[in-house]
């Protein structure tokens, strides 16, 4: 079954509000097996939403619009809906009766506009809405069903699955082809697209394979996406973690994540299962690897904190990088990692230490240190410290992100293989 999907506003078309609702609501009816034949995005402009209204229900037998319910002169849906639907707007006294009672608790004069929000086409029916004052709109209109919730997003997540499930069941059972589709992403650190791709092999990628498997990259993460779609809930989810299970057997200690947890996620959890606590030395990232870290809820912990040691001079005070050895090797160097993670080890008393120490450029490249050379060394209590060299492309933010990114891979790795020898 398809359906239209549509977002109503001024800010949208500008682009000063990302459409988020969208996005949103494809990925709810995705469960439903539900496919969007097209999203659009139309002005406060009433010729425009009707028109939108009227074509939408003409090509799939479903559409969803959110936006534009407002009291305000520029809020204009519920209006096009009555055009396109060719009924007058009527006042549903129950929702009026809600309207007043939502500005009586809390203790508000309630406008006379928004009055306004209890109209509706003649027929169609108000979706109550708990959290806001504009309720929605449940229209028919030539064999299609028309949904319409308000633009906020949090008002939208409240009310669509009491509004929109039941009908969603009711439409598919309908229309017969009640298949469920379940998604579910791979993330993987280390390798590129292309390599990721190969390592899965021919039968994986197969473009006629159930569930259907894809790759997509952003931020140097790669991720493998998969679609499953079958008749019952059921079997879209056994034939969706056997797809899993293949997808993670190719490719090994690569992933590091399902869906949307975040490799800080994965390095924050991994230290508290094993009760280990982590400190960082920052040279080229500025406290990046710090903040990844911080932005985990409960990364208190595990994190005891860290130093950006940006200078030379800060290098020497604050971690006792040795002089000569910046004299002589450098501060984009393997000794000056070694002893930046060693010494931050030391002086925070953390079983871990991450240091990184590269050339972010734009400038600073030297023909043996070339922009985008980071160092990055990973210190262990009762361990010898290791440092790796890394090359990372791009400018100056993708490699303070590569570095980042690229030093907690280091340390989840190096958890993995504790838990894996441990058990
Ligand atoms: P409206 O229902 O048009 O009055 O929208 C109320 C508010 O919800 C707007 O000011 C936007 O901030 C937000 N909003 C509306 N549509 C969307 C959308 N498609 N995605 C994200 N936010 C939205
Ligand atoms: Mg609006």
């Amino acid at each position: 079954m398809q359906a239209v999907l549509l977002s109503i506003g001024d800010e949208l078309i500008l682009g000063q509000t990302v459409d988020t609702n969208t996005a949103w609501i494809a990925e709810r009816l995705l469960e439903w097996g539900v496919m969007p034949l097209y999203h659009l995005t139309v002005a406060d402009d009433l010729p425009a939403i009707t028109a939108a209204f009227k074509d939408a229900a003409a090509r799939a037998p479903l559409v969803i619009a959110t936006g534009g319910l407002g009291p305000t002169e520029d809020d204009l849906t519920r209006e096009a809906l009555a055009a396109a639907v060719g009924q007058p707007l009527v006042t549903d006294e129950k929702s009026l009766a809600e309207i007043r009672a939502f500005f009586a608790r809390r203790s508000r004069p309630m406008a006379e506009r928004n009055a306004l929000q209890a109209m509706l086409p003649n027929g169609a029916r108000p979706l109550p809405n708990s959290s806001g004052t504009a309720p929605g709109m449940h229209a028919q209109f030539s064999g299609c069903d028309i949904l319409v919730f308000p633009g906020v997003p949090s008002e939208l997540k409240a009310m669509f699955d009491p509004h929109a499930i039941p009908l969603l069941q009711k439409l598919t059972a309908a229309a017969g082809n009640a298949s469920v589709i379940l998604t579910a992403k791979v993330n993987t650190y280390g390798d590129g697209e292309s390599n990721i791709a190969a390592r899965l092999g021919p039968a994986l990628m197969r473009r006629d394979r159930h569930p259907l498997i894809g790759t997509t990259v952003a931020d140097g993460i790669v991720s493998v996406r998969v679609r499953s779609q079958f008749p019952t809930r059921e079997q879209a989810r056994r034939e969706l973690d056997a797809t899993l299970a293949e997808v993670r057997a190719a490719l090994g200690s690569f992933v590091f994540s399902l869906d949307q947890q975040s490799l800080a996620q994965v390095v924050t959890e991994l230290c508290i299962a094993s009760k280990k606590t982590l400190a960082v030395a920052e040279s080229c990232t500025g406290g990046l690897l710090g903040s990844l870290i911080t932005e985990v809820p409960g990364s208190s912990a595990m994190f005891r904190g860290g130093w950006i040691v940006y200078s030379n001079d800060f290098k020497n005070q604050q971690l006792d990088v040795p002089l000569d050895v910046l004299q002589q090797h450098g501060a984009v160097s393997e000794a000056t990692a070694l002893a930046l993670a060693e010494n931050a080890l030391k002086k925070a008393d953390a079983d871990f230490a991450l240091a990184i120490t590269g050339v972010a450029g734009p400038t600073g490249g030297t023909p043996d240190k070339p922009v985008g050379t980071v160092w990055i060394a990973l210190a262990e209590r009762h361990s010898p410290a290791t440092a790796r060299l890394h090359n990372f492309p791009g400018d100056r933010e993708m490699i303070r992100d590569r570095a980042a990114k690229t030093a907690l891979n280091t340390l989840r790795l190096r958890l993995q293989n504790l838990s894996s020898s441990s058990t």
